[in-house]
């Protein structure tokens, strides 16, 4: 038999429509053509899908694969240099038999609130592509549309948040992709969403209401032979887009009729417990005074609104003055600041010099601070994961790089100042820069769910807390324009 022609590209953004500013071409991180073989190894998506290639011996035809950390708009140039990559790639493939696409699924570029589905749509106008088998791995945040699901044969999503099983997804698609190019079988991938958006402080699988929904999706999948994949989606709520929000797909070789009825049971439990989704976090003035009265850390103090996995350009410097106000020595906080680290990287180690730091690159958040404050140490920044699972690998692989960083210190607060910035989803990103997570009193995570995997396992108690930023859970303080209404929790429930 002759190897299985695959193509394989990747586009990964999470789009915050309501940041300032874009989201540029140079922010991707871009491999084309044989680049794309080195993701082999890692914990990505990319990497689950180059191992089932091995393993099922495909000839894979690797176009290009794009990812950048999410944040504003995507400029249109990013969405017409991939979709160049991946005509070129087909044109020049002389015929396919398979098409494998790693998409994050809520993507919104100048031009396009659904850039996902104008990718799936565009291939298959391609010569040769409109009956190719065409999977792939999305996000458990996509924000799913019609068009995606119409032009797809299957597509699986991440099942845990925090994306501890990226990679796995994206072996289950690729599988799924094997098995439609052996047997040729017709699949048809149905959808629905009802009117629910939920921040993504409530779309933790360990919690409800997600844990239930994965459960039963689960349930569906074991009971139900001909549905290749249901995927539970919580939806990406700060994307204005006509579709945002919760969703669920299924992909069956069976009766789309009753795949529908399958998606009508998790809409139904996902509208009973709707309230439930729509976590929102207490003030950090009463925060911290429940956090003080701990006897020993460390203490993790969550910032939802200035979440850098979110889009947040997590330079906020809230946490940090409350913790100055209640002297919380022996503590740490990351701070995204380029000029701060190339300010301080000036000068000598151990020097005190006041710096005015943080505070940039949203409108949300209050003013910079400035402190006295003494140089620890700098650093490149590139650290690799210690766990090889963790959600930031389902972005970035196992190599991570903050930028040129500094480590400052003000009366026993630590201060890790980053030159790129980068979610706190694994230890290593502190230890490597010197400070040990797990002998500090308190440590600040600008995270929602994902910092989870790794912080749960050294803290003490965890709290999560409202700052100044463009990511608050109140979801009904962002202007939405585009949004279908009415939809809960911006309106009325009218059920
Ligand atoms: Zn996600």
């Amino acid at each position: 038999m002759n190897k299985r022609k695959v193509l394989v590209a990747g586009l990964f953004h999470e789009t915050h429509t309501f940041l300032d500013g874009r989201t540029r071409l140079a922010d991707f991180e871009i491999r084309q053509g044989s680049d794309l073989l080195s993701g082999l190894g890692d914990a990505s998506p990319l990497a689950g899908v180059l191992e089932v290639g091995e393993e099922e011996q495909w000839s894979v035809i690797p176009a290009l694969d794009m990812r950048a950390m999410p944040g504003a708009v995507v400029e249109d140039r990013v969405v017409e240099v991939f979709w160049h990559g991946v005509r070129l790639a087909v044109e020049l493939s002389n015929g396919l038999d398979g098409i494998f696409l790693i998409l994050h699924g809520a993507m919104v570029s100048e031009s396009l609130d659904d850039v996902e589905g104008e990718i799936l749509f565009r291939i298959r106008g391609l010569p040769g592509c409109s009956n190719v088998p065409l999977c792939g791995v999305l996000d458990l945040h996509a924000n799913v549309t019609e068009k995606m699901v119409t032009h797809v044969d299957a597509i699986v999503a991440y099942r845990e948040n925090p994306h501890a099983d990226a990679k796995e997804a994206a072996m289950d698609a690729a599988r799924i992709l094997t098995r439609l190019m052996n047997t040729r079988e017709q699949t048809k991938t149905v959808w629905e969403h009802p009117p629910i958006l939920w921040p993504p402080t409530g779309t933790a699988t360990a919690d409800e209401p997600m844990r239930s929904l994965q459960n039963l999706a689960r349930e569906i999948e074991s009971s139900s032979p001909e549905i290749l994949a249901i995927n539970v989606f919580a939806g990406f709520a700060f994307a204005d887009v006509p579709d945002a929000g919760v969703s669920f797909t299924a992909t069956t070789t069976g009766s789309p009729e009753m795949a529908r009825n399958h998606l009508s049971r998790l809409a139904e439990l996902a509208t009973k417990n709707r309230e439930r989704g729509n976590v929102t976090d207490a003030p950090l003035a009463d925060v911290l005074p429940k956090v003080i009265k701990h006897q020993k850390g460390p203490i993790v103090i969550a910032e939802p609104s200035d979440n850098v996995g979110a889009g947040a350009p997590g330079s906020g410097v809230s946490l940090l003055r409350g913790f100055l106000e209640h002297s919380m020595d022996n503590s740490a906080v990351i701070i995204d600041d380029p000029d701060a680290v190339a300010t301080v990287a000036s000068r000598g180690r151990g020097e005190l010099d006041t710096l005015t730091f943080g505070g940039k690159g949203s409108s949300t958040y209050a003013e910079p601070i400035t402190l006295d404050v003494k140089l620890l140490s700098t650093s490149d920044g590139r650290f690799d994961l210690e766990d090889r699972q963790s959600h930031l690998a389902s972005i970035f692989g196992a190599h991570i790089d903050m930028g040129h960083c500094a480590v400052i210190d003000h009366k026993g607060v630590r201060v890790l100042l980053t030159s790129r910035k980068t979610p706190p989803f694994d230890l290593g990103q502190l230890r490597s820069q010197g400070i040990e997570p797990s002998n500090l009193f308190a440590v600040g995570a600008k995270a929602a769910v994902a910092h989870r995997s790794a912080y749960d396992r050294i803290a003490v108690a965890s709290y999560s807390a409202d700052t100044a930023g463009p990511c608050s859970s109140n979801l009904k303080s962002f202007p939405y324009k585009k949004i279908r209404r009415p939809i809960y929790p911006l309106d009325n429930w009218t059920q």
